[in-house]
């Protein structure tokens, strides 16, 4: 999962999404913790294109 915190808008629907309960939201970047697999349920919920599935990861 690639993050461009350039592109997010500290929304939160990402964090609200993750099942694994995976994404954190601070004052300044969404965090990625360990154990993502790919589903791309946050990436489908970003209005702002901020979060890209990446297939080689
Ligand atoms: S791809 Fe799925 S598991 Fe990974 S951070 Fe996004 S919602 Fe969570
Ligand atoms: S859904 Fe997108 S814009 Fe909103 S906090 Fe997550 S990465 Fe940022």
């Amino acid at each position: 999962m690639k993050y461009l915190v350039e592109s997010c808008g500290y929304c939160g629907a990402c964090v609200a999404v993750c099942s694994n309960k995976l994404l954190e939201l601070t004052e300044i970047e969404i965090i990625i913790k360990e154990g993502c697999n790919d589903c791309g349920r946050c990436e489908m919920v970003c209005p702002l294109g901020a979060l890209i599935l990446e297939e080689d990861q």
